[in-house]
């Protein structure tokens, strides 16, 4: 039978909302009359959602399946992993936090069926504190300028991508990696809609400030070497002025005897461009860590079982719950 319709849904330390989750997303996915199927990624929770999701696999097991991870591996891994799963013609990724309204991913696949292979959505009146609205504005901005990717919106999760799209994703192998971005590079056909952004149900963000910062280094290191020629750049012209600013002293110590006013304004320059220097080093210094963990080549995340109804059984008779199919990456 195929699967019209995959909903990927990563899950970290959720167990407060789970149910709520529960309660709207499999009557809205009913409501549209599709084949589809729900793959939960457990990123490694610490509390009660891996039992919370085998439970719920117990009871839906037509259309839901769990992949458990054996640790924390982070959203975007989680996500990749569930990709490595998914069946559907059309996949939709979805937070486990009820901040993406699951009514919406009728609309998603609507737009998706006019043609498009990427629908992105924004938010109509983003429901996160002012601070983190803000900043993530401003970023995606500098993002949209030094990369060649299009998003009004970064920050949601609430997407759909194609088949096409899913295939060369899972053909990719980014240890570090922003799915949106990376899904919109295999576009042909993207576009963008509005939808409803709520208050979080339960729980707290899994984000702090220092982890926003290093997704935002992925989303743009991923990208984009702009910041990395950016420096080159700054570095020739600076070359170029403290060549002119050497030769001026030159002139002037041969013209007017040697100098020592205006020394605590060469130390600012000085402390100023020391600051760019390190800045500079330590953007270097991104890049190479990704590099180094990229080629060290070890498993992205390490896939601890998988429940899912057995579709290799032929007999009706037998146990339609083969749980536990084990296996690494
Ligand atoms: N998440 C995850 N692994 C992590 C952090 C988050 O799977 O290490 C999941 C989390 O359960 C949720 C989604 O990613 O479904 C988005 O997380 P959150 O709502 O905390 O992020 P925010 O909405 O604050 O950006
Ligand atoms: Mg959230």
């Amino acid at each position: 039978m195929k699967t019209d319709l995959s909903v990927v849904i990563p899950i970290y330390n959720e167990e407060a909302g789970l149910a709520k989750l529960f309660e709207r997303l499999y009557p809205a996915l009913d409501a549209l009359g599709l084949n589809y199927e729900i793959v939960f990624i457990n990123d490694g929770s610490r509390d009660r959602s891996a039992a919370i999701l085998a439970e719920q696999f117990r009871l839906r097991p037509d259309v839901t399946r769990v992949v458990l991870f054996n640790g924390n591996y982070g959203q975007h891994m989680a996500i990749l992993a569930g990709f490595a799963e998914t069946r559907g013609e059309i996949t939709v990724t979805l937070d486990a936090d009820l901040q993406n309204p699951p009514e919406e991913i009728g609309a998603l696949v609507a737009k998706m069926r006019e043609g498009y292979d990427y629908v992105g959505s924004i938010r109509r009146n983003r429901q996160d504190s002012a601070w983190r609205t803000y900043a993530s504005r401003a970023m995606n901005r500098l993002r949209e300028k030094i990369t060649r990717i299009q998003m009004t919106d970064q920050g949601n999760m609430l997407r759909a991508y194609g088949r096409n799209v899913i295939d060369l994703i899972n053909q990719c192998n980014e240890v570090n990696t922003f799915v949106p971005a990376l899904a919109y590079t295999f576009a042909r056909r993207p576009t963008e809609i509005v939808v409803a952004h709520e208050e979080r149900s339960a729980g707290e963000s899994k984000y702090s400030l220092y982890s926003l910062i290093r997704l935002n280094f992925d989303l743009v290191t991923g990208f984009s070497l702009v910041p990395l020629q950016f420096f080159s750049l700054l570095g020739i012209a600076l070359s170029f002025l403290s060549a002119a600013l050497f030769f001026l002293l030159l002139v002037r110590r041969f013209l007017f005897g040697s100098e020592v006013e205006g020394v605590f304004t060469l130390f600012a320059i000085t402390f100023f461009l020391m600051g760019v220097i390190l800045f500079g080093i330590g953007l270097v210094g991104e890049y190479v860590g990704r590099i180094y963990e990229q080629v060290r080549g070890r498993p992205r995340y390490v896939v601890q079982a998988v429940l899912q109804e057995d579709r290799t059984a032929a007999a009706p008779a037998s146990h339609p719950l083969q749980a536990a199919r084990s296996l690494e990456r």
